[in-house]
């Protein structure tokens, strides 16, 4: 059966059509091959492309980043173009949203490990009317993202390690927001990807970073960072490698190191 596309053009016109059913498509990266080969039955689709949540704009140090933003439009933050560039290939990011990247099942989902180290806030609306949620929170099926707010890092670290250049899962992701003053770092806040259903914060590694010179804590936070991981097997690595690389890139994100 051919599903029916609709083309809202607000968000609360999404809504509503939530309502009835279906399904909302951002860039279609994922549902659409879900759709295509028939894996799951749909006959609604809800596309975002009109609803008006394509801004992206920075107020003092503050980021609002509408849900159907492309991956590639994210990369207008400087700060975030290792995230986007580690993710999928140029043609994905050039559809692939904002909203969508918050569903994908890990090891995807690079950029939501990235917006839970940033303790970004979801802009979360439905008939019911609209609230503000975490990364990570549940999101109904009759609710619509319609953006993500941050605030803009003083430090930030980013590394994934995968196994080619594109269209590569991850195998550990990490991703750090740091406040360092007179040398030692005063806030940590680390979230790693690759290494548990869902993006997880590393809070025995931020724990071991605070109070510290980067440079001593870097090690020390690296040793603890397994701990609320429960790394699992896939195509791209073993559960076993996961955990076993997992310190290394943590230190190497903290340092910078190649
Ligand atoms: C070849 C390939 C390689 C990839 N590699 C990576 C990678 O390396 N790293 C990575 O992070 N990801 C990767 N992905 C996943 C990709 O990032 C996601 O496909 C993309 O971010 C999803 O965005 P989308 O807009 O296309 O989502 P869609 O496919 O449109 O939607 C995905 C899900 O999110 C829901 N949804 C979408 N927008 C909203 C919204 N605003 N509110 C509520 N629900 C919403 C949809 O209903 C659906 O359930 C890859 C995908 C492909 C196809």
């Amino acid at each position: 059966m051919l599903a029916k596309v609709h083309l809202p053009s607000s968000a609360g016109e999404a809504a509503e059509l939530l309502d009835h059913g279906g399904w909302l498509l951002g860039g279609g990266t994922l549902v659409m091959p879900r759709v295509n080969t028939g894996a799951v039955p749909v006959d609604s689709l809800i596309s975002l492309r009109g609803a008006g949540l394509d801004g992206l704009h920075v107020t003092g140090d503050t980021a609002e980043v509408g849900a159907a933003v492309t991956l590639a439009r994210l990369a207008d933050l400087t700060f975030l173009r290792p995230v986007v560039r580690s993710i999928a290939s140029p043609p994905v990011r050039n559809l692939a949203t904002v909203g969508g990247n918050l569903f994908a099942a890990q090891p995807h989902g690079d950029l939501a490990v990235a917006l839970l180290a940033l303790d970004a806030r979801l802009d979360v609306l439905s008939t019911a009317g609209t609230r503000s949620a975490a990364v990570g929170d549940p999101v109904a099926a009759n609710e619509v993202v319609t953006a993500v707010r941050f605030a803009l890092p003083k430090v930030w670290r980013y590394r994934k390690a995968m196994r080619r250049k594109h269209n590569s899962a991850s195998i550990v992701t990490v991703a750090a927001a740091l406040e360092i003053a007179d040398g030692l770092v005063t806030h940590a806040r680390i979230a790693l990807g690759g290494v548990a259903p869902t993006p997880v914060r590393a809070l025995a590694a931020e724990q071991a970073l605070i109070g510290k010179l980067l440079d001593e804590g870097a090690e020390a936070a690296a040793q603890v960072a397994h701990e609320g991981t429960a790394p699992f097997d896939d195509a791209y690595a073993s559960a076993w490698y996961r955990a076993r690389v997992l310190p290394v890139h943590v230190r190497r994100a903290l340092l910078e190191e190649d």
